[in-house]
Order: C-alpha cells, then structure tokens, then sequence
C-alpha cells in the first residue's frame, strides 16, 4: 500500500436484506488522519455501512479494501488490524472486565499488557468492577469495557458505531478528547452516530445518509451553505423534511435508548 493510498476504499458498494435495500451503491474514501463521520436518524444504514466495512457483513456488490485488506475475502485478516467498537455487543458476560482487557491484551500482543490493563480500568473508572461478571455491569459500564479494548491497542484505524450512547457527560468529553489526540497522533477514526453535535465536534470530513442513500458528503464546513446555517438545517434541506418530522425522528432515537 502506497502512503498516499486510502486506508479504507469502497467502489460501488450496496447491500440488501432479503429484497431491502439497506444501502444503495456508493463510493467512499477514508485517507490516514481523518476523523470521518457518517450521520443519519434511526434506519438510516448506518450500522450497515460499518458492518460492511470491517468485514462483519458481506456486500451484495462492490469492492471494499481496508489497510490494503479485501474485506469481502478476508474479513478476518481486517479485523485482526483495525479496531472496533460495535454499537450493541458487549462484552462477554461470563468475564470480568479485567478477564476480558488481558485476553484482549495478549491478542492485540502488548508488550506491557499488565499495567496497560490497569491503565484503561483507571482511566475508565472501573476498578471497583474490576472482578465483576460483565453481565452484572450496567450499559454505561460494559461500553466503556468496550472502548477500553479499542483504546488499549491505540489502532491505526478505529471504527466506532454510536460510541458514546451510553456514556455520562464526563466521559463522553473524557473519550472525545482521546479520540481527538489519538487522530492528532497520526490515528484514522470511521465513526457513525445520530448525534450531529459529534460531527461538528470532531470531524474532518462526514457524509449523511437517509434510506440507505448518501444525501452529501465533505467538509463540516463545505456542507453548510452559510455560517448561519447549522447541521440540523443542513440534513433537513437534503432530506427534504420539515423540522417538526426531523425532531420527530431523532426524539424517537433518544426515547428508544432509554
Ligand atoms: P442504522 O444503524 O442507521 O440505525 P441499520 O444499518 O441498522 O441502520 O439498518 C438499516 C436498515 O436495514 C433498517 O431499515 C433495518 O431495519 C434494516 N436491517 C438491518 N439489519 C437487518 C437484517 N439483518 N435483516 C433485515 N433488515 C435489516
């Protein structure tokens, strides 16, 4: 793979369930050091689109190579070099959150592995949890189980779906500050969530999408038609909907989390 190369390249790549389209064909790039962002409300395709990046669902057209990787052919081979954190899986239930950040550990081979454990329960709070079943732990202590096994191996290219869902206010800006420094420090972030906020935060570069369908793509900045102009206005001038319909769909989202 050349340096300039992209670290994740998709051509044409759609995927149906069944005679649903989930997600029509479409292009996408991801060059080293971007935080791109993928946003849309509930159905959008979202989780699709990760899924089919990483190699955890297979496309039902199109080319995808990630680091190189096809993860179409190889979709093991992708997720032994990227780092993911998927939007419903939690950890195993029957292991502690130590048990699991030291299997981790030894698969991702760290060298410190002992006190990189030790590190991540620290720096997410978790000590107290530390020898309780991951199934005993509540939602906000099993996400952040599953960003410290992200985190623990610094990845090169991280795919988070809807991150920080779970999360309190603390530790969303505590992540968002890492993601942030981990990218300054040469790393590479996909992520995708509904929160629109997230984009303006931390992207360099998103795409929305509704139904399936990449309504635009760019710059945070170059979407917006004016400095007035805010994302909400933005994804309610491509989807063509009224404000109330957007609020709708998004309030939706948030009371279906709770
Ligand atoms: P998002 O992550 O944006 O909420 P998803 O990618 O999960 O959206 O889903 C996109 C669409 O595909 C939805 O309409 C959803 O119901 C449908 N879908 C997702 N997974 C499956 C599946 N395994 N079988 C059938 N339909 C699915």
């Amino acid at each position: 793979m050349g340096d300039d190369a992209p670290l994740v390249k998709a051509v044409d790549m759609a995927k149906k369930y069944g005679d649903f389209i989930a997600l029509h064909p479409l292009n996408v790039e991801v060059h080293s050091g971007e935080f791109f962002g993928v946003f849309g409300p509930n159905g959008a395709g979202k989780s699709t689109f990760i899924k089919l990046l990483t190699g955890q669902l297979k496309p039902s057209k199109g080319q995808i190579e990630v680091l190189g990787i096809n993860a179409t052919k190889s979709p093991q081979k992708v997720k032994a070099n990227i780092g993911i954190v998927p939007e419903s899986e939690s950890p195993p239930s029957y292991l502690t959150p130590v048990e699991f950040l030291q299997f981790v550990a030894k698969l991702r081979d760290l060298d410190d592995s002992d006190n990189e454990v030790e590190y991540w329960l620290d720096w997410f709070g978790l000590e107290e949890k530390r020898n309780t079943m991951c199934k005993d732990l509540s939602k906000g202590q099993r996400q952040k189980v599953m960003l410290a096994s992200a985190f623990i191996h610094k990845p090169k290219l991280l795919f988070l779906d809807e991150p920080f869902a779970n999360l309190d206010p603390i530790y969303q800006r505590k992540c968002r500050e890492w993601l942030l420094e981990h990218v300054k420090n040469g790393g590479t972030i996909f992520l995708c969530s509904h929160v629109l906020e997230m984009a303006e935060r931390m992207c360099n570069r998103m795409a929305i999408i509704n139904d399936g369908k990449v309504l635009a793509a760019g710059t945070v900045r170059g979407l917006k038609q004016n400095s007035e102009e805010t994302l909400e206005d933005v994804f309610i001038r491509l989807v063509g909907k009224s404000i109330e319909d957007v609020e709708k769909l998004f309030e939706q989202e948030v009371s279906e989390e709770e």
